[in-house]
């Protein structure tokens, strides 16, 4: 037996002041908490695209030729367009002339300096007139062939954007899942799964969604852009009053983009509060129904589903003003350019071309408007995911590789205090697990048993002191492969949807049939699983609502054994059963841990238990201080 370690010299101290935190565990040492308090205070100053463009990016990587293949796409079908209104318009002319045979006249009417007088529009028109010598035929197969190429590339970017729309979601959901994974559990304390689940299954979509926005933004910013470009040639004077009427448009939009923005929050607020109660449901539905709860339970179901179907209307009723305001602002825009060409003398021709070119600008402008409205109700998700993105990793940092040694286990001074909590749940815990024996933590309820585990698993990291295995801070061991070492079963055994094997074969998926058989019969589950028609392959249901209380710390300590662990830790995992059960298990761990780590916790101590030292945790005569004494 491993000579139980002299308890450290601050063992025995009794100072549990029940109001002074020790210095090093206000919650400021607890970087997580830290993260929410500065997102919050960021999150008010975000609201603008760069911002969007600063959220999403991280999501782009591998997709940087996206923006040039857009751009490129846009300048196609921007300058398609561009000609095919300049052949429309030479057509239109001919027609206007009576041309069409000869064509001669015509072109050498457009290029004849009447229209803008000799300038580098008319020279181009001109010259296409000439070229095509005014056949209506001819100019008629362009004006087809242009929209073709415009239309051909506004669907390749559709395509490409398709595609990556795709694999954007794809690298978001990852990166949630990732997150969910490695997340501290300090994080996890204030979330609802349901919101989580909301998260990764709705908002995720919002990121794709908004990178499509912004590629269309820009798929249409190029085309109006160029548009403009020409219409500049055409008539500076136009331009500028298109401009000022295009320009004025988002700042008289700006609280229904404000409007906008605030549905998006409320939407994906009400989104996942219906998931949360779908969940809450799920996961107490025989509390729930024990408790006669149903129909309040489906009232307020309703409650938020109406919310949220509220929500989405205003959204979508915001991002509708874009269109008829934009038709609106074209109006007055020909309006004022009507005025304006009285007012200068424009020459009809003139302003018929302009016309026709801000046409087909307008729907362009339109989709600018249009996507920085949906832009705008889609930051509140965005936001939602780009929070907890961020916590991924914090949990498992790379570490260093295991130490190759007997595993002895040492808490050394260790103080732990859960964030939020005012009293310290360990103080100068010190105390040794031998390698190869049996350690029991003893203590009354609450003294910080459980603590230790979480403590052990890494689950959270001491304020002050360390654990340290084989001479190596636990906290700089690699940490899968600190727990993949560890296998763990308590008192409540967290259950997958699934068969009795899948559940038993979580922490080694690739256990053959025997493997799982064999632990079944150590754990005592054979006789059960032989009454079942589909044995192994029987369903539990979700959370085990199929299998009794001690059924379920069973399978707990069938899948603990499955893994064949250096070092066993069973917190209370036999409560449920009786005393003769609990022998059967015992004498089955024994054997299946011969030579190796077991660590009990709050186990009831029987004489024929093998164990070598016990650790007390006693909050009465040495508060929150853990001691070490031999069995
Ligand atoms: P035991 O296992 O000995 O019954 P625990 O280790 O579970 O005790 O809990 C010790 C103390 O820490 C209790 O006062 C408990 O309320 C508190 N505690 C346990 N887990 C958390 C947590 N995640 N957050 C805050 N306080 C916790």
């Amino acid at each position: 037996m491993n000579a139980p370690p002299a308890p450290h010299p601050d063992a025995e101290q009794r100072s549990r002041s029940p109001t002074s935190d020790p210095p090093g565990l206000a919650s400021r040492d607890f970087t997580a908490v830290d993260e929410f308090d500065d997102y919050t205070a960021a999150r008010a100053t975000f609201g603008s695209l760069a911002e969007l463009v600063r959220l999403l990016r991280p999501y782009w990587r591998g997709f940087g030729w996206l923006a040039p293949l857009v751009l490129l796409l846009g300048l196609i079908a921007s300058l398609a367009e561009g000609a095919g209104v300049g052949v429309i318009f030479v057509l239109l002319t001919t027609l206007l002339r009576g041309g069409g045979g000869s064509g001669g006249s015509a072109a050498a009417g457009i290029g004849g300096g009447d229209l803008i007088d000799g300038g580098p529009l008319d020279r181009v028109l001109g010259h296409l007139a000439s070229i095509t010598g005014g056949s209506i035929p001819l100019l008629i197969a362009l004006v087809i062939l242009f929209a073709l190429v415009r239309m051909a590339s506004v669907m390749a970017h559709n395509v490409a954007t398709t595609l990556v729309e795709a694999r954007i979601l794809h690298s978001v959901r990852r990166a949630l899942f990732r997150s969910y994974l490695e997340m501290p559990f300090e994080a996890l304390k204030n979330r609802s799964y349901g919101d989580m689940l909301g998260i990764l299954n709705q908002h995720s979509w919002r990121v794709a969604e908004a990178t499509d926005a912004l590629a269309n933004m820009m798929l249409s910013g190029t085309i109006a852009l160029i548009l403009g470009a020409i219409l500049f040639f055409l008539s500076p004077a136009i331009l500028l009053v298109a401009l000022a009427a295009t320009l004025s448009l988002p700042f008289a939009l700006r609280s229904i983009e404000r409007s906008a923005e605030q549905a998006g929050v409320a939407s994906a607020a009400a989104a996942r509060q219906v998931s949360a109660r779908a969940m809450h449901m799920l996961q107490a539905m025989r509390t729930v129904r024990a408790f006669g709860r149903t129909r309040a339970q489906a009232a307020a179901f309703d409650r938020d589903s109406a919310e949220l179907a509220r929500a989405s209307i205003r959204i979508d009723l915001l991002a509708s003003i874009a269109d008829p305001a934009n038709q609106l602002a074209y109006l007055a825009m020909l309006g004022l350019i009507a005025a304006a060409a009285i007012h200068q003398h424009m020459p009809l021709e003139l302003v018929l071309a302009a016309v026709a070119l801000l046409y087909r600008i307008q729907p362009h402008a339109s989709t600018l408007e249009n996507e920085r409205l949906r832009i705008a109700g889609m930051l509140g998700p965005i936001r939602a995911v780009d929070e907890l993105v961020r916590l991924a990793g914090k949990d498992a940092p790379a570490g260093l590789p295991l130490p190759i040694g007997a595993g002895v286990i040492q808490f050394e001074a260790v103080d732990f205090a859960y964030p939020g909590q005012p009293h310290p749940t360990l103080r100068q815990a010190s105390f040794t697990i031998a390698p190869g024996e049996w350690t029991l933590i003893q203590g009354v309820s609450g003294a910080g048993k459980s603590t230790i585990v979480n403590l052990l698993l890494r689950f959270f990291t001491p304020a002050r002191g360390r654990i340290v295995v084989d001479g190596v801070p636990l906290d700089r061991i690699d940490i899968d492969a600190w727990r993949s070492r560890i296998a763990v079963s308590g008192q409540d055994v967290e259950l997958i949807e699934g068969t009795i094997a899948d559940n038993i074969a979580l922490g080694r998926p690739d256990a053959s049939p025997q493997e799982i058989a064999r632990v079944v019969d150590q754990v005592g589950l054979a006789a059960i699983v032989a009454t079942l028609e589909f044995g192994l392959e029987t369903r539990i249901g979700e959370r085990g609502l199929n299998l009794s209380g001690g059924q379920r710390q069973r399978v707990g300590i069938a899948r603990a054994l499955l893994v064949e662990p250096d070092l066993l830790i069973l917190d209370e995992a036999t409560s449920a059963l009786d005393a003769a059960s609990d022998a059967l298990i015992f004498a089955a761990v024994e054997r299946a841990m011969a030579g190796k780590t077991v660590v009990l916790v709050g186990h009831r101590l029987t004489p024929d238990l093998p164990i070598a030292s016990i650790v007390v945790l006693d909050p009465v005569a040495t508060p929150n201080a853990a001691q070490a004494r031999a069995a």
